[in-house]
């Protein structure tokens, strides 16, 4: 099973996260170059205006100032000649009156003297005059030698301002008689002559050959310079300038708002970029955390020595470790989507193979494991111990079983081994016990056996004295079968003690297996002249055990109460046997009146071949204890408060045989 996530291609993914860099910064320039050309056009769109409103505006000056000075030259035969007509004033003074920018009109008679003027001159003219300039003669006199208007230069006037004048030539039939001035107020000019929109747009000014400001319309300053363009005023010439200032314009909403827009949205873009930057930083850090944690779990897996193999509901594999398979010597391939009888079971154990099989899949596998024997590919057998548990998937359903598996195969041989070594030693210690019983037994059979042999004898003496009483010879017999049983049980006893058969757990009276002792320790204990008691509880219930183990174990205790009691006076020689139930437990206490036992020697007590004994080999208690233990109960000792010891044997009742 494939468990790691797949890389992505070292280049792929250094592309995949400079493309949106990239991107980005290209996308911010192009931005920037949008608003800077925006900007550009924008500016030389109003450029393009200001020149073409300027152009507009000098054509017109121009446009003005030759109709005046037509229109002057048209009057000029009628003022140079000696009676002016009504006609003639009105047209003057409507000249006057309208937006030319005439301010005042003066005629000249051909030595360039003044004959009249409207209005009629004053002091304002006082510096013009001065500087010989009003009416300047020497502008007359350049416009009457080249016979057109010619302009005068700006010049101060009293009051403030400036004025400049056209001096047009006046001719007749009979030549030149004079000439007409016109008296520009340039202010006036300005103010009168552009139009509301235009002011509205531009700040006109006039510029003297110094660039001083001499005339402006508008006081209102712009507030930049950005939008400026300065162009000769000519005429009237003489180093005037036009110079043309735009307002700023109006704010340009909608391309200002596309503009903002379109800003706002880049900015969005970074945002919302830099927020997938960060997400995808964040999501990768979690995906290499995911890909270490699957590394380190799929390396945990294979390192397993425990196999695990994972079955869906219907049983079949979806998941096996490489420890299982080296188990069972099946490559993962042979044993994924395998459905039972899987490959691995062993024909020999198949009902009870099967039968874990069905008590796994119904959820009933014991908690504590199953031991079952599998085979091998190579089909060598295989003890395992498996764990099954229900696998819960990441929604929390039931999807299957997950089991673990030990193979213990080599332990169970050990263990196989160490409890035949056990038995072996259990049965030797018997025999040893017998041994040492055996002359003891075999003076006790000869008992029954020499009373045989009297009753017989008696019999044949009977018979042949020619008695034939029945019933005598009746009562004979049967005395001879009694001594025959009580040889028969002393063999069966004796038989039953040492033989050696496989251990069995079967419900025990032990009180009956503490009375077969007592009979197979009768003639021991006779001889040492000792007795032993019993107070057997006759309620006690069964015990599951192996009836061979508990009466060696009580035959052993015995012996050790008597051998304990070897210096206790004869007629204190008294082994006490009771049975009882405790807690649940069936209890055997086997009490001597013996010295008791020391300290050093209680601590040493069930600790193999220890012995205080000169003949003794010190394993009786060892064995007990293990045979104790075997059936999950205790042995133990305690001092009895009048001197001696008892020795406590505690069998679990309610064991169900196994
Ligand atoms: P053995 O009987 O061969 O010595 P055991 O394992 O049966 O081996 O006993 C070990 C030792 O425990 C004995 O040698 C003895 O010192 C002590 N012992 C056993 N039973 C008693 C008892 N009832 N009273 C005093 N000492 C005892």
């Amino acid at each position: 099973m494939e468990n790691s996530l797949p890389h992505p291609p070292a280049g792929t993914s250094a592309w995949t996260l400079r493309l949106p860099a990239l991107s980005l910064v290209l996308f911010l320039l192009l931005l920037t170059l949008l608003v800077w050309l925006t900007r550009v056009h924008d500016e030389e769109s109003q450029r393009a205006t200001l020149i073409s409103d300027v152009l507009w505006m000098e054509q017109n000056l121009q446009f003005h100032l030759d109709r005046n000075a037509t229109q002057l030259g048209q009057l000029g035969p009628e003022l140079v000649s000696p009676q002016i007509s009504l006609q003639t004033d009105a047209q003057l003074r409507q000249l006057l009156r309208s937006d030319s920018g005439l301010v005042r009109i003066i005629w000249l008679d051909q030595a360039g003297d003044i004959i009249g003027a409207l209005p009629p001159l004053s002091d304002d003219h006082l510096i013009g005059e001065s500087r010989g300039t009003v009416p300047a003669r020497s502008v007359y006199r350049l416009a009457r030698s080249i016979g057109r208007p010619v302009y005068s230069p700006a010049y101060e006037v009293a009051g403030g301002g400036h004025h400049f004048e056209v001096h047009v030539p006046t001719y007749t039939e009979a030549g030149l008689i004079g000439a007409v001035v016109g008296v520009y107020s340039l202010q006036a000019l300005i103010i009168r002559e552009l139009p509301w929109w235009f002011s509205e747009r531009y700040r006109v000014s006039v510029l003297d050959p110094d660039g001083a400001e001499i005339a402006a319309k508008s006081k209102v300053a712009p507030v930049s310079d950005r939008q400026r363009y300065t162009m000769a005023f000519d005429p009237p010439g003489h180093g005037l300038r036009l110079q043309i200032t735009a307002y700023e314009g109006d704010m340009r909403w909608i391309p200002m708002l596309l503009i903002a827009s379109i800003v706002l949205l880049g900015g969005i873009i970074v945002w919302s970029l830099w927020q997938l930057r960060l997400q995808l930083a964040r999501r990768q850090a979690a995906e290499q955390a995911l890909r270490g944690e699957t590394l380190f779990r799929k390396a945990m897996e294979d390192s397993l020595l425990t196999g695990l193999r994972a079955r869906d509901l219907e049983g079949r594999i979806t998941y096996v470790n490489p420890a299982f398979c080296r188990m069972v010597g099946f490559s993962e391939a042979e044993l994924i989507n395998r459905l039972p009888p899987m490959p691995y079971w062993d024909p020999e154990h198949i009902d009870r193979t099967l039968e874990v099989h069905d008590q796994i899949l119904a959820g009933n596998a014991p908690r504590e494991g199953v031991e079952l024997q599998l085979r091998r590919k190579d089909g060598a057998h295989i003890d395992t111990m498996i764990y099954e548990a229900p696998l819960i998937d990441a929604e929390g359903r039931h999807a299957g079983w997950m089991g673990s598996m030990l193979d213990i195969t080599e332990q169970k041989r050990a263990r196989d081994l160490a409890r035949q070594q056990e038995e072996r030693l259990q049965a030797t210690s018997r025999l040893i016990t017998m041994g040492e019983m055996a002359s003891t037994l075999a003076h006790e059979l000869n008992q029954p056996l020499a009373a045989i042999t009297s009753y017989n004898n008696g019999c044949l003496n009977r018979l042949a004295d020619g008695v034939t009483d029945i019933e005598e010879l009746q009562d004979i017999h049967q005395k001879i079968a009694r001594q025959a049983r009580r040889a028969g049980e002393i063999i069966r006893r004796v038989h039953d003690f040492v033989r050696r058969s496989e251990p069995k757990r079967e419900p025990l009276d032990v009180n009956a297996v503490i009375i077969d002792a007592v009979g197979l320790l009768e003639a021991d204990s006779r001889k040492r002249r000792m007795r032993v008691l019993t107070k057997l509880d006759d309620r006690l219930p069964e015990v599951a055990a192996d009836p061979v183990m508990i009466e060696q174990v009580i035959v052993n205790l015995v012996r050790n109460a008597m051998d304990a009691m070897a210096n206790t006076p004869p007629e204190r020689r008294i082994v006490r046997i009771t049975t009882c139930e405790e807690g649940g437990q069936a209890i055997v206490r086997v009490a001597d009146q013996g010295p008791g036992i020391e300290p050093e020697v209680a601590l040493r007590l069930f600790e193999p071949f220890f012995s205080t004994k000169q003949e003794g080999m010190g394993m009786g208690l060892n064995i007990c204890r293990s045979i104790a233990e075997l059936h999950h109960g205790r042995l133990g000792f305690e001092i009895a408060p009048d001197g001696g010891t008892i020795f406590t044997l505690s069998l679990p009742i309610d064991q169900e045989p196994s």
